[in-house]
Formats: structure tokens, sequence, C-alpha cells
């Protein structure tokens, strides 16, 4: 089992991701990243295998600015515990960053009928398959004339999770929606926290429980859209869906 946090809003997000990830060292993992999108859509991925130390050393060394952002500790089914398979996962133009917990049962064909179109895949995970999609169908949408905003990069998102076969949970950054963070699980536990001027997810309660009591736990299919503004939660249909949070 590994382990996912992620959050948008108005501190810089990388040292709350970190201790987030520790908080959820005890689910097992053999490497960790995070990635942070900053104001000016500058989109800073680190990752290292091992314990979690490693990646702070490099987040204390090379910074990784920004308010938004996604961590995961890995728990490796396909491909080697090593840091290119680490995840965030990023789309070939590095603008699109995914952390995803659990097995993409289809990953193979979707992997083919991306590299037929010309994607180069960096590793070997059933992971990376999504980043890519997403930034296709962004880039579609943004041609298509929709607006560069966080509706798209949920949008995106929507139009992928239906080609998604297996159990996951996941979060998405897109480095020009920096305020965006879109999150989505189907039979992996994901929870939302609303803290005070800041909207987090994590796979578990300890990674929340430090910034905020009050929880909404996401069901099945259902799919999120994170901002400073708040949360709009919608189900597989994309209905948006009005539940009230509990407490922890
Ligand atoms: N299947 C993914 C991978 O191997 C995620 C594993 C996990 O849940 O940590 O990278």
């Amino acid at each position: 089992m590994c382990g996912i946090v992620a959050l948008v809003g108005s501190q810089e997000a990388a040292p709350q991701l970190l201790e987030g990830l520790r908080q959820l060292e005890y689910r097992g993992y053999d490497s960790a990243g995070i990635a942070t999108v900053n104001r000016e859509g500058l989109l800073t991925c680190l990752r290292a295998k091992g314990k979690l130390v490693n990646l702070s050393q490099r987040v204390d060394q090379q910074g990784a600015p920004g308010q938004c952002g996604i961590g995961h500790t890995r728990w490796a089914t396909h491909g080697k515990p090593e840091e290119r398979n680490a995840h965030p996962h990023r789309s070939g133009d590095g603008g699109v960053a995914v952390v995803q917990n659990g097995i993409i049962e289809n990953h193979r064909i979707l992997r083919e009928g991306l590299e037929r179109d010309g994607v180069v895949f960096q590793s070997e995970t059933d992971t990376e398959v999504i980043p890519h999609l997403v930034s296709a169908e962004l880039k579609r949408r943004v041609a298509d004339g929709d607006p560069v905003d966080g509706t798209t990069l949920l949008r995106a998102v929507q139009a992928v999770l239906p080609l998604l076969q297996g159990a996951y949970a996941l979060a998405v950054i897109w480095q020009q929606a920096p305020g965006a963070l879109v999150v989505a699980r189907r039979a992996a536990p994901l929870l939302i926290g609303l803290g005070e001027g800041e909207f987090l997810c994590a796979s578990d309660t300890p990674a929340l429980a430090g910034f905020t009591r009050t929880i909404l736990p996401m069901e099945d299919d259902e799919v999120a859209l994170l901002s400073p503004l708040g949360v709009e939660l919608y189900d597989g249909e994309g209905v948006r869906q009005q539940r009230m949070p509990t407490l922890l």
C-alpha cells in the first residue's frame, strides 16, 4: 500500500507534503516523490529511491516552490523500485504530473496506443499512461477553445478516467492551472481534508490530522477539483455532489 498526499492553499506545499508522507510511512514504501507548481507555472518534480529522508534532502537542496502539489510513497507493482519508476510521473512536455495508488490493469494496451502516437515513456510503470492521456486531452480541449484553468483540468481527467481499468486513487496537477488539483478514486481510499484556506487529500487520516479535523471521504468513482476557493465534488456521471463533511 502506498500513500498519496496532495494539497492546494496559501502556504508552501513541499514541507506539508513531506510531513503528510511521513505520516503515511507506516503503510510501507520503496521510493517517494513530490511535484509542486508555483504561481508562475513552474512545475518541479523531485523523486528518490528509498527512505523519505532521501527525498527531503533533495527538496532541501533543489527546492520545490509552489502552493499546490502532490506527493507519493510508492510500493512497486509495475516496474522495479527505482527513481525513474517513482511517482510523480509526467507528460512528455513535463506540464502534467500524476501520482497513483493502485494498479491500472489495462496499462499495456493504453501504452501501446500512446506509443503509436509518438509518446516516449520514461518509466516501466502502469501509472505513466495517465499523465500522457491527460496531457493529450488537455491539448485537444485548449485547441478547441476551452479555457486554460482548473475546470478544464477537471474535464480532461473526467474524460480519461473511463479509459482506465483497475483500482486506483490518483491526484493530478497541471502547470498551466497552478491553483488547481484534481483527485479521483475507484476502490482505493482517498479522503479530502478541509483546512483553513487550504484543501488537502490523502490516502489515510494521519496525513490530514495535522492540518484539519474536517474530512470528506471520497466514494468510488468520485472526482474532485480542489482550489483555494474550495472543493467541487462529482460522481462518476459528472453530477455535482453535496455532502456534509465529518469530524475526525
Ligand atoms: N502500480 C503503481 C506502480 O507500480 C503504483 C503502486 C503503488 O500503489 O504504490 O508504480
